[in-house]
């Protein structure tokens, strides 16, 4: 069962993302936290995607896929993952399994900022005011693609991410049952 969390930044998907893989029993992979690991830990590909991180750009995907591949590998055996932060476009959503669930945490980008804001994870990425502008018109840049995908797939839905948690949460598990999973 293999289920890809949508959404702008700020949209809950890290939240909702571990919420999820906690009630299907699978694991929450995030490539946004695999990326921070790997500069934290100080790694050659940490250090190369440390630029990116730090200016809300997309990291290449020569980067993004190894530790990527890594997470689905351990993934494998408990039959099922839920994706956060991948895919980020077209190209990348081709790397996945054909019958893969996206699920788009739809927000606008008022709420979104207001949201980063408020947010404290001691990420700078989610402190400095262009950044977070950068990353929501990335996310804008390749959304439609990206949505398009899913939808030719059949295999989108989007939940209202402007409700609580809990509400959010309730969609997400409605979508999962209407869509047969
Ligand atoms: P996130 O934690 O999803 O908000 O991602 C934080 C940052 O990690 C992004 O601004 C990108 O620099 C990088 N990143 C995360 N996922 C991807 C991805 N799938 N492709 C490229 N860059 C990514």
């Amino acid at each position: 069962m293999g289920i890809v969390l949508l959404g702008p930044p700020g949209s809950g998907k890290g939240t909702q993302g571990t919420r999820l893989a906690e009630r299907l029993g699978v694991p929450h992979v995030s490539t946004g936290e695999l990326l921070r690991a790997e500069v934290e830990s100080g790694t050659e590909l940490g250090r190369e995607a440390a630029a990116y991180l730090a200016r809300g750009a997309l990291v290449p995907d020569e980067l993004v896929l190894p530790p990527l591949r890594r997470a689905l590998a351990a993934a494998r055996d408990a039959g099922g993952y839920v994706l956060d932060g991948f895919p980020r476009s077209r190209a990348q959503a081709e790397q996945l399994p054909d019958d893969d669930l996206a699920i788009e945490l739809a927000l606008d980008d008022d709420e979104a900022r207001r949201r980063l804001a408020a947010r404290a994870q001691g990420r700078s990425d989610d402190a400095d005011a262009a950044v977070i502008d950068h990353r929501l018109a990335v996310y804008h840049a390749d959304e439609p693609a990206l949505l398009d995908l899913y939808r030719e797939r059949g295999r989108l839905v989007t939940v209202d991410a402007g409700q609580s948690v809990d509400d959010v949460a309730a969609a997400i598990d409605a979508a999962i049952a209407a869509a047969g999973r």
